[in-house]
């Protein structure tokens, strides 16, 4: 996703930071391969412009001199890309019921999202329905159906019934017990007037709390006309995009919803149930800058991760007390997310590190061969692992006891110390008050030097 925006303006900002003279000619320069890489990114070309005028004029702003000037160069980048990609705007329940209702054209995303969004406020303690009102293309309700039962979440359709109206009208009843309804809505190949007809009849009937517009990332900036269109039609009061995996023009559409003032609440990322991330534009940018973002990891760690588990791995992470336990359910945890690739970029220090092939890769078997080796051990040994390094006897024993090779352990207890290292080093920050710029440098100087075996 925007892998080459990232790149670039990671670039840039090393450029920026290791100049030895921090010329005109040198800030022209920095100038002209941000404008190709917006561009190239979808970014509206007055924006672009914009960004590089306020730049050029201010990067020499008299007051300042010598180190600072390269921080005030890179502070101005910064915020004035974050005033392109607009303001943090979470999507917050509230206490009554919560009725969310999806709009947007066919294969937009929407049954993929309603159930993304579905499993993220479940797993946050939520008593979630899904009703599926897509009656016009076949097997519609099927698909939303499939996804909730993989989920474990709640799903009333109706297949045989041909009027979205009569669906809800059907189980309104059974609705009242949920704090939050998810409505997933048919779309079409272009908003027309039937469309906005039956929109408009089910806003008067359902009176949602939320109305979210979905859009694909590769629709570009004409998100900006479609916004505004949907939002004549009806009150919408937020966007997810979709896709954002699969363009490298994902920045047009991000743009041309702070332009129209349509807050971005989410952004999907793949087609699992766990590629979703709530938008927030300073960490977004900070990820893209290279400053990796570890609030971000914290928080789909949170998403994968039931809610019992969550509070435990949550203190341990923060203590860095991880125990044998916690590194397998971490690395099950891993596979839910994407792979270690995925995570790699949110972790300050990593995002260019090289990790070995296969580290964390097909992990399948060899969490299955963990498990077993889990239980060849005592408690004495599962409580302190260093126990198996002093005494390699205690090895052999466990690993005839559990039917596998002595370097399966040793893989075990090397995932141990990397996990549990990564995350110690992490410790004594609380997430929810953000982090330092020290506190980044320091722990990515750990994660860099961990990542070396
Ligand atoms: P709808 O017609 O608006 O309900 O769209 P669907 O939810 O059926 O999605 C259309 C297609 O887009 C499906 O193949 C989804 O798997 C895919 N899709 C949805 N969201 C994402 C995403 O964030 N990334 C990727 N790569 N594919 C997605
Ligand atoms: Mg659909």
């Amino acid at each position: 996703m925007l892998e080459k925006l990232g790149e670039v303006l990671r670039k840039t900002t090393d450029k920026i930071a290791n100049a030895i003279f921090l010329d005109k000619n040198l800030v022209d320069m920095i100038i002209r391969d941000l404008q190709r890489v917006l561009i190239e990114a979808d970014i509206n070309i007055s924006l672009v412009k914009e960004l590089s005028d306020k730049i050029k004029k201010e990067a020499f702003d008299e007051r300042i001199k010598g180190i600072d000037k390269k921080e005030h160069i890179i502070k101005l980048l910064h915020d004035e890309l974050i005033k392109i990609l607009g303001e943090y705007t979470p999507l917050k329940l509230q206490k009554t019921q919560n009725r969310i209702m999806f709009l947007g054209l066919y294969g937009a995303g929407k049954t993929t999202t309603v159930s993304k969004i579905g499993n993220y406020f479940a797993k946050r303690g939520n008593k979630v329905a899904l009703i599926g009102l897509d009656v016009h293309r076949p097997a519609a309700s099927e698909q939303l159906k499939q996804l909730a039962d993989k989920n474990k979440i709640t799903c009333f359709i109706n297949e045989k019934e041909k009027k979205a109206e009569k669906i809800w009208e059907k189980y309104e009843k059974e609705l009242q017990e949920y704090n939050l309804i998810i409505i997933d809505t048919a779309g079409r190949h272009a908003l027309d007037k039937e469309l906005i007809d039956e929109i408009k009849n089910l806003n008067s009937l359902i009176k949602p709390t939320e109305t979210i517009l979905v859009m694909p990332a590769d629709i570009g900036q004409a998100a900006k006309k479609q916004a505004q269109d949907f939002q004549n039609a009806v009150q919408i009061t937020g966007v997810i995009i979709t896709r954002m995996d699969s363009t490298a023009k994902g920045g047009g559409v991000l743009t041309a919803c702070a332009e129209t003032k349509a807050p971005v609440y989410f952004i999907g990322t793949g087609e699992k149930v766990n590629d979703l991330e709530e938008f927030n534009p300073s960490s977004f940018l900070s990820r893209l800058l290279g400053m990796g973002d570890l609030q971000t990891l914290i928080e789909k760690i949170r998403s994968v991760t039931d809610e019992g588990k969550q509070e435990k791995l949550q203190k341990s992470l923060e203590e860095g007390n991880i125990s044998l336990e916690d590194v397998i359910e971490q690395v099950k945890n891993m596979g839910q997310l994407g792979g270690f690739d995925k995570i790699k970029s949110m972790i300050p220090g990593l995002g260019s590190a090289k990790i070995p092939e296969g580290i964390l890769e097909n992990q399948q078997t060899k969490i299955a061969k963990w498990e077993h080796i889990l239980k060849s051990m005592t408690p004495e040994e599962k409580a302190d692992p260093e126990l198996l390094k002093k005494q390699t006897s205690r090895i052999a024993r466990i690993a005839n006891g559990a039917g596998v090779h002595t370097s399966d352990i040793r893989s075990l207890l090397k995932q141990y110390d990397l996990l549990n290292g990564m995350f110690k080093s992490g410790a004594g920050f609380d997430p929810s008050q953000g982090i330092s710029q020290k506190q980044m440098q320091k722990l990515a100087k750990k994660f860099g030097k961990k990542m070396r075996f």
